[in-house]
């Protein structure tokens, strides 16, 4: 998070402006809480651009409900299937779920090469009558994000934008749906931004849970049940700051990018001891995957990181190696102590290591 956000965060705790009670005592029933939700739309709208014919909603579940909850709405059993990327671990998620309500159909997977890079155009051949095309727009763990959006114009273009969403700008109207769970770069846990155009939620099916039916999450405005408060406040606490302290995604995507080069162009000049682990063209901004000659350096990398100050450096469970985050919230600065570190630490290592063992 943002210091100043967190800031705000912690005297909220205590007191909310005008309000002499705790934001962990609000009511969401209150008018302050209304005005709550109502800025963080309304933030929400102005940082996209997005067009009236949008709702946004801020909903439980994480993504992962999501990846059902897109399928109980829109596939059907015995009808066509909805065309998917399996681009990484977190679409590799979507693909059981959406499953359990309907077919779908892999339109292509990074599999058999390890997810070390995304599909070129001239590789996806897309089905005119599937109810719907999801991909996930950055994977997280691999990370590889998509520089270009992707799909035909005339099948509903649904994305999973979990780690980038707000990290750069994004042409909403291309797309029916998508959502991210704030803890990246929108707030913390416990909440997930949904942007869905009207045609879906008024085209939701009879007999759903009320808790899986878009369409009343947006009549009840993100208050169906007890929303977490807490939650929508933090993001849109970050949504203001987003929009006032940086000037909008147009900047935030300017400030990513050269925290992402400043990290790659250290990995790219370190000789071979840093290897990238994508394509280079599906490069993430966000998740800056990268191994190093073995796993024990690795290890010793991230003990010695944590000493240093570097915390969250291990690479995802899954596949091991280094991962560093670069969120909207982490500044140009940290990157750059990030890369004074790793210089160090190569130049450490590589007098105890003969070079044959990672040239
Ligand atoms: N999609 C992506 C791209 C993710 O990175 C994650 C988790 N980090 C998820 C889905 C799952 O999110 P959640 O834990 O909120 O269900």
């Amino acid at each position: 998070m943002p210091d100043v956000v967190l800031e705000e965060t912690q005297a909220a705790i205590r007191e909310v402006p005008g309000t002499c009670l705790s934001l962990l005592g609000l009511s969401h029933r209150s008018a302050w809480f209304q005005s709550v939700v109502e800025e963080a739309e309304e933030h929400f709208r102005a940082l996209l651009r997005l067009p009236r014919e949008y709702h946004v909603l801020f909903l439980q579940g994480g993504s992962t409900q999501q990846f059902a909850q897109i399928a109980m709405t829109l596939l059907r059993r015995g009808g066509p299937a909805s065309d998917y990327l399996h681009t990484g671990y977190w679409s590799g998620k979507s693909l059981p779920e959406a499953r359990t309500q309907g077919p779908v159909r892999v339109v292509w997977s990074g599999e058999a090469d390890g997810f070390r890079r995304l599909p070129a155009d001239a590789e996806l051949d897309f089905q005119a009558d599937a109810p719907y095309f999801h991909y996930v727009s950055n994977e997280t763990v691999e990370g590889l994000q998509f520089h270009r959006v992707i799909g035909s114009d005339r099948v509903r273009r649904i994305c999973d934008m979990s780690s980038d969403f707000l990290s750069r700008p994004v042409d909403v109207s291309r797309f029916a749906l998508v959502y991210a769970h704030a803890q990246k770069n929108l707030g913390p846990s416990g909440v997930t931004v949904v942007v869905v155009h009207d045609d879906i939620v008024r085209s939701v099916p009879d007999g759903l849970p009320s808790m899986l039916d878009y369409r009343c999450h947006a009549e009840a405005h993100s208050s169906f049940n007890t929303p977490p408060v807490f939650g929508i406040y933090v993001t849109m606490l970050v949504a203001r700051w987003l929009r006032s302290a940086i000037g909008g995604l147009e900047q935030m995507a300017a400030i990513n990018a050269s925290k992402a080069q400043q990290l790659y162009r250290a990995i790219d000049s370190s000789d071979g001891f840093y290897h990238g682990r994508a394509a280079r063209s599906d490069r993430s901004e966000m998740n800056v995957v990268f191994t190093l000659p073995s796993a024990r350096l690795e290890d010793e990398f991230v003990r010695e990181a944590e000493l240093a100050g570097l915390f969250g450096l291990a690479g995802h469970r899954s596949l091991g190696g280094i991962r560093a985050s670069l969120y909207n919230a982490v500044t140009p600065a940290s990157v750059a102590v990030l890369v004074d570190f790793m210089r160090d630490f190569q130049a450490r290592a590589v007098q105890r290591v003969p070079e044959h063992v990672y040239a």
